[in-house]
C-alpha cells in the first residue's frame, strides 16, 4: 500500500517532462461518454506513467472499473502499439479473449484486423493487428516459438487473481522474459502489465523469486454503491437450483425494477432455471428456441418430436459443434476454472420441472438470458444490451459473470454459494467436475455485482455459519492438480531445472519429482544419472519423443499412445481410444436406483440393452482382449456410424454428450497428430472399420507402453492366502487387491496381466477401463521397470506380494515388480 500512495505523488510530479506521441483515436460519442464514467480513466496518466517507469507493473480495480477494455486503448494511445512492437494481452477464458476483442475494436472505431483475437485453431489476427487478445494457452504456446517474444512491446495478464495455472506459469516466465529483452541489444524494451480484481496480489509483488524489486501497484477505486447481503436462514439446500427459482420468483414480484444476476455452477443449470422461469413469466415475443441453440435444446426438441410421434427427427449441427474453437491446452485450464459441464445430467430431460408450479404473475415480463462460456458469441452480446422496454433483465449465470464479465443494470444477486470445479485424481491423474462452496473472496466478488449503477441486493442461498466455513480465498489451481503436463510442458521450453522456476505459487517438490518420474518412465525426459536418481530427479532434459508429447493436448500417457499411434496404421484407432478415454464416462449410469416401478421396468431394459451391446462391442476372440477399450472404440465407432444422434446415445446406454465431445476431440486429436508428423495425415473416418487383429494386437500394446505404471497381476490361486485376495488383482502402489468389475469386457476371461486406466472404489476397489496384456511385452515394452539380473541385486520391488517376489523361468532375469515373467531374449 505504501508503495502505491508514494508511486502516484511520484507519477504526477514527473508526468510534466514526459514527451508523449500520441496516436488519434476515432471515437463515437456515444462510446467516449460511456467510457468517462469508468474509473480507470481517471488512472490514465498514472497508469502510463508507472508503465513508462516501470518494466512492470501490477493494477489492482474492482470487475467493470475499465482495466480490460481501456488499459489496452491507453497503451495504444500512447504509441505502444506504433514502434514496432504489438499488445497482446491474455485472459484465462476464451470468452473473455474473443468477446473484449470484439468490443475494444468497437468502442476504438478500429476493424477487427487491427484489435484481434487468437485462441488455438481461432482467430482474427493479421498482418496489421496491433491489439491482440489471446487466451494464456495461446501466449505460452508463442512462448515456445519466440522466447523473447519479439512481435509484443506490451503483455497484459488479465484477471491474474483466477490464478490459472497458465496465468502463474506465463507470470513466472515472464518476470525472466522482461529483464531479458530489456539486456539484449537491438531488441524493443518489454512491458509488463498484470492487472487483477483483487487486491490480494502479495504473491505476485512480495515474491522475492518472482520480481527482486516489486512492481508498483496500482489500485483503482471504483464506484460502488452499498449492497445489502441476505443470507438464508436454513440449512443450505441440496436444490439449489429450485431454490434460486423461487427467489428469482420472489424478487420479481415483490421488489422494485433492476437486473436480476443468478450465479450457478453449470451450462445444463442455467439452461433448466432458465427454462423455468421462461415458463413462470411468459415472454410474448418468445426467443426461447433461438437462445437455445445449444444441445440439450436439441435434445429436448428431439424429446418433444417424441412425444407428438412425429417421424422426422431433428439433427443438431454437429459441425457447428465440433468447430468450436478447440484450444491445445487452453482447452483443459478453461474448463478446470469455471463451468465446463460434467454433462449427463442434462439428457434426462423428460420431466419439465415447473410441471404443477403455481404459475407467476406475469403482468411484467421478466426477460431471461442465459450466459456461460461456451455459448456462442451473439448470445452471449445480448447480457450487454438493454432488456426490451417494459421487461426485467434477468441473467442465469455461470462463473463467467463474477470478474470476466460485467452486466450493465444488475440490482440483484442470487448467488447459489457453489462452483464447479475440476479435481484431479493423484493417483490416476484422471479429473473430473464437482461442484464445491466457493470461496468468501468470490461470494463478495459476485455480491458486488447488484451495486454498479445503484444500492443492490445480494441473495446468498446458504447461511452466515456456512459462509463462514468457506476459504479466505479460492487455491490457486496449481496446488490442486498432478503436475506432470506442465512440468512437460516446462521441459519443452528448456526449462530443466522446474524446481527453481519462479512460480507465484509453487507446486510441492513431491508432486513436481513425482512428475519427473512418471515422464522419465514414459521416455520423455532422459534418464537421469545414477547419482542424480539418488537425490531428487529434477534436471533431465527431454527427449524428442518428449518433444512429440509435449504437443498433444493430453495428458502424458495418452500423449505417449498417440506418438506410437502411427504404427501398423493404428493411429485412428489410438486417437479414438484416447478420445473416448479422456471423457469422463461414456455410458449412461444405468445402475442408478430408479425413483419409480415404471422407471425401474424401463431401467432394467435399458441395462440388458447396454449390456447386449458392450458384448456386441467388444467382438470376441483377440479383440475381446483389448478388453474395455475395445467396447468404448466400437461404441465410438458404432455412434459415429449412425450419424452420433441423441436418439442412438439414448438407445444404446451411451451419453450422448460425452459422445460429441468425443468426435470434437478427435478432430482436434488428429489436428495435433498431423501437426506432429505430417508424412501420416490421418483424418476423421466417420466410417471407420473395425481394427484387424493385427492391429488389435499393436493397440494393446501401445496402450501398456501409455499405462505402464498401471499394471495389475492376478493373484494365481496357489498364492491365495486370505480369500479377499479371490479373483483380485495386486498393482505397484496398493496393498489390497483391486478386482474387474462385473461391467467389464474382460470380467469372466480374468487375464493374468492387465492394465487399468484407474482405480475406483465403490464396493470394492475397481479397475476400469481395463486391457488384457502379454506378460512377455512386459520386459520389452517396459524394460525401465524391469531388473535383469541377478534377483539379489534387484532394487526393491515397488511391493511384495503376499508370497514374496517370484523368480522368471530364466533365473537371471528378475521382474521388479516381484512378478514371474518368461523368459525373453532382450
Ligand atoms: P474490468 O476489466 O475492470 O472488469 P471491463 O473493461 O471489462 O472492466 O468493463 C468496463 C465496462 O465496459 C463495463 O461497464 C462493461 O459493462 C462494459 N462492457 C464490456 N464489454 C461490453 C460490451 N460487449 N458491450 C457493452 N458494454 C461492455
Ligand atoms: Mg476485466
Amino acid at each position: 500500500k505504501e508503495n502505491t500512495s508514494a508511486y502516484k505523488g511520484n507519477a504526477k510530479n514527473k508526468i510534466m517532462s514526459q514527451p508523449t506521441i500520441f496516436i488519434p483515436v476515432d471515437r463515437s460519442p456515444e462510446i467516449q461518454e460511456a467510457r468517462l464514467k469508468l474509473p480507470i480513466l481517471a488512472e490514465e496518466q498514472v497508469v502510463m506513467e508507472a508503465v513508462r517507469e516501470n518494466p512492470c507493473v501490477v493494477i489492482c480495480g474492482e470487475t467493470g472499473s475499465g482495466k480490460t477494455t481501456q488499459v489496452p486503448q491507453f497503451l495504444y494511445e500512447a504509441g505502444y502499439a506504433s514502434g514496432g512492437g504489438i499488445i497482446g494481452i491474455t485472459e484465462p477464458r476464451r470468452v473473455a479473449a474473443v468477446s473484449m476483442s470484439h468490443r475494444v475494436a468497437k468502442e476504438m472505431n478500429l476493424p477487427t484486423q487491427v484489435v484481434s483475437y487468437q485462441i488455438r485453431y481461432e482467430g482474427n489476427v493479421t498482418s496489421d493487428t496491433k491489439i491482440k487478445f489471446m487466451t494464456d494457452g495461446v501466449l505460452l504456446k508463442e512462448i515456445q516459438k519466440d522466447f523473447l517474444l519479439q512481435r509484443y512491446s506490451v503483455i497484459i495478464i488479465d484477471e491474474a487473481h483466477e490464478r490459472s495455472v497458465y496465468t502463474d506459469i506465463l507470470i513466472g516466465l515472464l518476470s525472466r522474459i522482461v529483464p531479458l529483452r530489456n539486456k539484449v541489444r537491438h531488441t524493443l524494451p518489454l512491458k509488463l502489465l498484470i492487472m487483477s480484481a483483487t487486491l490480494r496480489v502479495e504473491d505476485f509483488t512480495d515474491n522475492q523469486k518472482l520480481f527482486k524489486t516489486p512492481p508498483p501497484v496500482i489500485k483503482v477505486d471504483a464506484r460502488q454503491f452499498p449492497v445489502t447481503v441476505h443470507f438464508n436462514k436454513r440449512t443450505p439446500l441440496e436444490d439449489y437450483t429450485g431454490e434460486a427459482f423461487h427467489k428469482t420468483c420472489k424478487i420479481h414480484r415483490m421488489l422494485p425494477p433492476g437486473g436480476i444476476l443468478v450465479f450457478l455452477t453449470g451450462q445444463a443449470e442455467v439452461h433448466s432455471l432458465c427454462r423455468r422461469l421462461r415458463n413462470a413469466f411468459p415472454f410474448r415475443k418468445s426467443t426461447e428456441g433461438e437462445e437455445e441453440a445449444d444441445t440439450s435444446e436439441a435434445m429436448r426438441k428431439f424429446k418433444k418430436a417424441k412425444q407428438k410421434k412425429t417421424m422426422s427427427l431433428p439433427r443438431i449441427d454437429l459441425d457447428n459443434y465440433s468447430a468450436l474453437p478447440v484450444d491445445e491446452g487452453d482447452e483443459d485450464r478453461e474448463a478446470g476454472i469455471e463451468d465446463e459441464d460434467d454433462g449427463g445430467s442434462d439428457i434426462d430431460l423428460g420431466d419439465d420441472p415447473t410441471d404443477g408450479e403455481t404459475k407467476a404473475d406475469p403482468s411484467i415480463p421478466l426477460y431471461v438470458l442465459p450466459l456461460y462460456s461456451l455459448l456462442a458469441p451473439e448470445q452471449q452480446a445480448k447480457v450487454f444490451r438493454p432488456p426490451p422496454p417494459g421487461t426485467r433483465l434477468c441473467v442465469i449465470a455461470t462463473n463467467v459473470a463474477e470478474t470476466s464479465l460485467t452486466i450493465p443494470g444488475i440490482k440483484y444477486v442470487v448467488d447459489c454459494g457453489r462452483v464447479k470445479k475440476r479435481f484431479y485424481d493423484r493417483v490416476t491423474g484422471v479429473s473430473s467436475f464437482k461442484v464445491t462452496w466457493t470461496s468468501q473472496a468470490s461470494a463478495n466478488q459476485r455480491a458486488g455485482r447488484a451495486g454498479r449503477t445503484e444500492p443492490g441486493h445480494c441473495y446468498r442461498l446458504y447461511s452466515s455459519a456456512v459462509f463462514g466455513d468457506f476459504s479466505l480465498f479460492s487455491e490457486a489451481e496449481i496446488t490442486r492438480r498432478p503436475v506432470e503436463d506442465l512440468v512437460l510442458q516446462m521441459k519443452d521450453l528448456n526449462i530443466e531445472k522446474v524446481v527453481n522456476f519462479p512460480f507465484p505459487t509453487p507446486p510441492s517438490a513431491e508432486a513436481l519429482a513425482a512428475a519427473e518420474q512418471l515422464l522419465v518412465s514414459l521416455g520423455a525426459l532422459e534418464e537421469p544419472p545414477v547419482k542424480a536418481m539418488q537425490r531428487a530427479r529434477l534436471t533431465c532434459p527431454i527427449t524428442p519423443l518428449g518433444r512429440a508429447m509435449a504437443s498433444f493436448p493430453v495428458a502424458p500417457r495418452y500423449a505417449k499412445m498417440l506418438a506410437l499411434g502411427k504404427q501398423q496404421d493404428c493411429l485412428p484407432y489410438v486417437i479414438a481410444v484416447v478420445a473416448a478415454m479422456t471423457v469422463r464416462e461414456i455410458f449412461e449410469d444405468l445402475d442408478r436406483p430408479a425413483r419409480s416401478e415404471d422407471e425401474n421396468s424401463k431401467l432394467t431394459q435399458r441395462r440388458a440393452r447396454l449390456a447386449q451391446m458392450r458384448r456386441l462391442w467388444a467382438g470376441q476372440g483377440a479383440s475381446l482382449l483389448l478388453g474395455d477399450l475395445m467396447v468404448m472404440l466400437g461404441a465410438v465407432g458404432a455412434c459415429e456410424f449412425a450419424g452420433c444422434t441423441p436418439k442412438f446415445c439414448e438407445d444404446n446406454g451411451l451419453r450422448y454428450k460425452a459422445m460429441v465431445e468425443i468426435k470434437r476431440l478427435r478432430g482436434q486429436l488428429t489436428n495435433a497428430v498431423n501437426a506432429v508428423c505430417p508424412e501420416v495425415s490421418v483424418f476423421v473416418d466417420p466410417k471407420m472399420t473395425p481394427p484387424t487383429e493385427l492391429q488389435v494386437v499393436c493397440l494393446r500394446q501401445i496402450v501398456l507402453a501409455g499405462l505402464g505404471d498401471h499394471l495389475a497381476r492376478r493373484v494365481q490361486a496357489e498364492d491365495i492366502l486370505d480369500p479377499k485376495w479371490k479373483n483380485g488383482y495386486k498393482t505397484p502402489l496398493m496393498d489390497d487387491p483391486v478386482f474387474i468389475h462385473p461391467n467389464s469386457a474382460l470380467f469372466k476371461t480374468l487375464p493374468d496381466f492387465v492394465v487399468y486406466q484407474e482405480i475406483m472404489e465403490t464396493t470394492k476397489m475397481y479397475m476400469r477401463g481395463v486391457s488384457a496384456v502379454e506378460a512377455e511385452w512386459v520386459p520389452q515394452l517396459l524394460p525401465q521397470y524391469c531388473h535383469f539380473g541377478s534377483p539379489l541385486e534387484a532394487p526393491t520391488p515397488w511391493f511384495c506380494s503376499s508370497t514374496g517376489t517370484i523368480r522368471c523361468h530364466r533365473p537371471s532375469t528378475f521382474f521388479r515388480v516381484g512378478w514371474q515373467l518368461p523368459a525373453v531374449e532382450m
